[in-house]
């Protein structure tokens, strides 16, 4: 029996796809920058099922690459063998009601964030993060990246929010810890371990979640700056507010590219290098709250407030739809890189001409999550250039004590650079852990950590 008939006896026919056109849009990443040959791609619908797909791809020794939405950013969801098993987890949509004494749900690794957020809110409550992917994005993906967004400096980023998961290991064994107690000091926290693993140690099926509370009385400001220090300045003062739930910040040539994507008019009469956009949020109206802050910060070029619903969109487009308007440009080189806030100024003055140095006349367009020192930098024009760009942004942003993944992950995108951000001994234990759970690397390889060369 062949390996897609075995697969076939588990979920159905139609749900294994060998058709070069059916699997090709599983086969290529969100950037249209990686893409890969994959065996086949099955699509379960169940833990069991799973749990069975694994079984038989481990006794072929076939590999496998897993997939939820397929918004990831760093070549960790698509095949890059062809020789692998691509598991979509987009059929475990399965979302249980609300658990209102608990403030907690259970959802399927499929679950989409928007769906996740409409089904909180339906029951008066929200979901702690947020980002511009929520269309596609999974609850399977967000764990497993640890995905951070735009509200990670009130709630944390994807990990705070999980209480407990299931999952499938290599093996085909299934763990499950669903039960979401608040206390729960019982050994090795599992959840923990595969949160931000990227697939490499199981594949995720349900996710216990913490819900928040609303917090339906918003009031947004875009602000123009001259420089990323006034706008470090500013969000200096920002924090002491206690209704602060968002600092983002972009740069002029982001904006200009964006307001041509979206077909935006200019936010102010005049154009500024900086923007920062905050955001306040509470259980009454906070406007004027951020306007008597705004009062107060005498670096401010020009600031414009919405408090209404459309206004507030209308705002948030301008640093939202970067990540959209830069695809729609070209296939970027994209970073996603942290580092202390201190440090920030001096990367965001040192960035154009690094760039410069190795691919001159590429555009450099820079955007992030300021509260975090978290900078997305998005390199366009690079020509073939890629691997040398990377090697010297990820230098500069290690010479800082930064991070060479933020929020996005390794992937296959950044393996070989690991090294910047964590030490030997760190890396080791991380291999230990790899080969104990899955000694015959069969999930998702490549990803994080490759072989030493
Ligand atoms: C427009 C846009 C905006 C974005 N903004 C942000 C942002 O602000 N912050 C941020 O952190 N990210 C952001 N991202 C990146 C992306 O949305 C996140 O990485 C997200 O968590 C990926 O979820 P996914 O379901 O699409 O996962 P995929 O892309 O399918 O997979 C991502 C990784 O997780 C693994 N994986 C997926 N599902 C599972 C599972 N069930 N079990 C085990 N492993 C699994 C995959 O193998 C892969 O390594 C953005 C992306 C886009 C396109």
């Amino acid at each position: 029996v062949t390996l897609v008939a075995s697969l076939r006896d588990i979920v159905g026919e139609t749900h294994v796809l060998v058709d070069p056109d059916l699997r090709a849009p599983y086969e290529t990443d969100w950037t249209r920058r990686f893409t890969g040959t994959a065996r086949c791609v099955v699509r379960p619908a169940s833990t069991d099922e799973v749990a069975a797909v694994v079984r038989v791809c481990a006794a072929a020794g076939a590999p496998i690459v897993v997939q939820g939405g397929n918004t990831g950013l760093v070549n960790g969801g698509v095949p890059a063998s062809g020789s692998e098993v691509l598991l979509s987890l987009a059929r475990l949509r399965d979302l249980e009601p609300v658990d209102v004494l608990e403030a907690q749900v259970t959802a399927g690794a499929g679950v989409t964030l928007e769906a996740l957020q409409a089904h909180a809110r339906a029951a008066g409550l929200d979901f702690g993060v947020d980002l511009a992917a929520r269309s596609a994005a999974t609850v399977g993906g967000l764990v497993a990246t640890n995905a951070g967004g735009v509200r990670v400096l009130r709630y944390g980023s994807m990990r705070h929010q999980v209480t407990g998961l299931e999952a499938v290991l290599a093996d085909g064994t299934v763990i499950s810890r669903l039960t979401g107690l608040a206390k729960d000091n019982t050994g090795y926290d599992l959840t923990q371990l595969l949160a931000g693993s990227e697939g490499t140690l199981g594949i995720i099926t349900r996710v216990r979640l913490r819900l928040v509370p609303p917090l339906p009385a918003r009031a947004v400001a875009l602000i123009g700056l001259s420089s990323t220090g006034d706008a470090l300045s500013v969000l200096a003062r920002a924090r002491r507010l206690p209704g602060l739930a968002a600092a983002e910040v972009c740069y002029a040539s982001g904006v200009s590219l964006v307001r041509t994507y979206a077909g935006l008019g200019a936010p102010f009469s005049e154009d500024f290098p900086v923007y920062l956009l905050v955001e306040l949020a509470g259980g009454s109206d906070p406007t004027d709250e951020l306007l008597e802050f705004l009062g107060g910060c005498e670096e401010i070029g020009d600031a414009t407030v919405a408090s209404d619903a459309a206004g507030r969109t209308k705002l948030w487009a301008y640093r939202e739809a970067h990540t959209e308007a830069i695809s729609a440009a070209g296939v970027p080189v994209k970073l996603d890189v942290s580092v202390p806030l201190a440090a920030l100024a001096d990367l965001v003055a040192e960035l154009p001409t690094t760039v410069e140095k190795v691919a001159p006349g590429a555009r450099t367009i820079l955007f992030g999550h300021l509260n975090e020192g978290n900078l997305h930098v998005n390199i366009l024009d690079a020509g073939a250039s890629g691997v040398e760009l990377t090697d010297a942004v990820l230098n500069l942003v290690a010479g800082y004590r930064g991070s060479i993944s933020s929020e996005h992950g390794v992937g296959r995108a950044k393996a070989r650079w690991l090294a910047l951000s964590r030490t030997p001994a760190e890396i080791a234990a991380m291999r230990r852990i790899k080969a104990a759970l899955d000694p015959n690397g069969l999930l998702n390889p490549g990803v994080l950590l490759i072989d030493a060369e």
